[in-house]
């Protein structure tokens, strides 16, 4: 893992990232802007060893091409800029998810203004063991901004119903306290609009519009990480909001400790107020939501139906509903009766992989299992030896992260055990895994393993 940041610690780099910005803007009036967002945008500066300076560059086509047209130009540039007899060396940024691209972006942040957000709600989110945390976590967050959680940081799985209570906590201040203003942006948005900003000297006019609002929702975190510069500025519009009171809520597809290449000070920032993850919910919740879906398509689904959905589609919401809309489409194209046949005939035509690779209870113990050495009946068995007990242990960890069963049933699987051991295990296995590294891979592999189309 490559850690890179010291936001304004190092006066080496602060001084180097200035003098960067200005050798850009010296830089930028020479070419169209296409080219220089394409070109010189995505590089960035990345540490100096005597005189030589690192400039990362994301993609290996990047890497040659300004080595072999523009490097004396961004050299002469920065050397002018620092004063110094500096040589630049361009480097591959490996950890980059993506090039970003920043034409034609604002500058301002983006106002939850798209047609289909009113349409999640608090009241039409289905709450469940698997997502009652985060949920009464932003129903507080709407009823009394910047009091009692702050930040709410929620996480969980892709499709599990992030965005959606962020869209609630904006449709229900706009239903009851129209005054205050909320300000929804993705991460990747606040990357692209932030970098935008920079290259056009309007960073100022960035931060006014972001610091006016009075609750600033986050979407998506997670796609901050190994983004210095990004990580800096939100880190500093985070301070700025919650001192002056002003309630802020991030999502992210992981936890705050888990959140890598991502500076020390801004991970202990997301965990200071309430921490709440989405688990993928129970069947009962799953088919509840099916349930409400069809309602909401002015449908009238049996439950049977519903039960056999959520059984068979596993994974996130979206694919449940995907599946739902199919089979409403369908049936009222062929003017079918929607019954237990056509939702059969639908499932296997479409989702002909999930049923037999779908992560169960019996397929974590037999990996598992077999991962370590460990039998089947020792694992649900009584036998505190201390190998048997971890590989137990690991069991519920996925069991309670893939199949989403509760505590209770989760207990029952293991030869009647208490709730409370299940809960322990869990926690267990979690915390080892936040420490230990080789715990890490160790999961890593082992769910690759279970649920390989995932
Ligand atoms: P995420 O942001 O976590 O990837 P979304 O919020 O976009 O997921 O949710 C995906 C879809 O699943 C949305 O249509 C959302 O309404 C639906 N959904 C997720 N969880 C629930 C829930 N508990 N009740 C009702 N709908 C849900
Ligand atoms: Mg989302």
């Amino acid at each position: 893992m490559e850690y890179q940041l010291t936001f304004d610690d190092d006066p080496v780099l602060v001084r180097l990232r200035s003098a960067w910005d200005r050798a850009m803007m010296r830089l930028e009036p020479t070419m169209t802007s296409a080219q220089y967002s394409r070109f010189l945008a995505p590089l960035a500066p990345k540490r100096r060893e005597d005189n030589v300076v690192f400039v990362g560059a994301p993609g290996q086509f990047l890497v040659s091409w300004i080595k072999k047209n523009f490097i004396t130009r961004i050299q002469e540039a920065l050397r002018e800029e620092l004063g110094e007899d500096i040589e630049v060396e361009i480097v591959l940024e490996s950890n980059q998810r993506t090039m970003v691209s920043v034409q034609s972006i604002p500058v301002a942040p983006t106002v939850t203004d798209d047609k289909y957000s009113d349409r999640f709600t608090f009241e039409n989110f289905v709450v469940g063991q698997s997502n009652r945390l985060a949920y009464a976590g932003a129903y507080s967050v709407a009823e009394e901004p910047g009091k009692k959680y702050n930040p709410l940081f929620i996480y969980g799985g892709s499709g599990l119903g992030k965005t959606h209570l962020l869209y609630a906590i904006s449709n229900h201040l706009k239903k009851h306290h129209s005054d205050i203003s909320v300000v929804y942006i993705t991460a990747q948005q606040f990357v692209e609009n932030f970098i935008n900003a920079l290259q056009h000297g309007r960073v100022d006019l960035f931060r006014r519009n972001l610091r006016s609002a009075d609750i600033w929702l986050l979407d998506d975190v997670q796609f901050i990480v190994g983004k210095d510069k990004t990580q800096e500025e939100l880190f500093h519009s985070f301070n700025q909001f919650q001192g002056a009171g002003k309630q802020i809520v991030f999502t992210s597809d992981c936890a705050p400790r888990d959140l890598y290449a991502t500076d020390e000070r801004l991970r202990s920032r997301f965990e200071c107020g309430l921490v709440a993850d989405i688990m993928p919910p129970d069947t009962e919740t799953r088919t509840a939501i099916v349930l409400r879906k069809a309602e909401e398509e002015g449908v009238q689904l049996d439950h049977e139906i519903c039960a056999y959905l959520a059984e068979q589609v596993p994974g996130n919401i979206r694919s449940l509903e995907g599946a739902l809309t199919k089979l409403i489409a369908r049936a009222s194209l062929n003017e079918e009766k929607i019954d237990l046949e056509l939702a059969e005939k639908i499932i296997q035509s479409d989702y002909p992989l999930f049923a037999p690779l779908k992560p169960n209870f019996d397929r974590i113990v037999e990996e598992v299992g077999s991962f370590f050495d460990v039998l089947r009946k020792d694992i649900l068995g009584p036998s505190r030896k201390a190998d048997i007990v971890h590989a137990r242990h690991i069991c519920v960890y996925f069991a309670r992260k893939l199949t989403g069963d509760s505590w209770k049933r989760l207990g029952e699987r293991f030869g009647n055990r208490d709730h409370t051991s299940m809960i322990h295990a869990y926690q267990k296995i979690s915390e080892l895994a936040a420490k230990d590294l080789e715990t890490q891979t160790e999961l890593r592999n082992l769910e690759r393993k279970i649920s390989p189309n995932s």
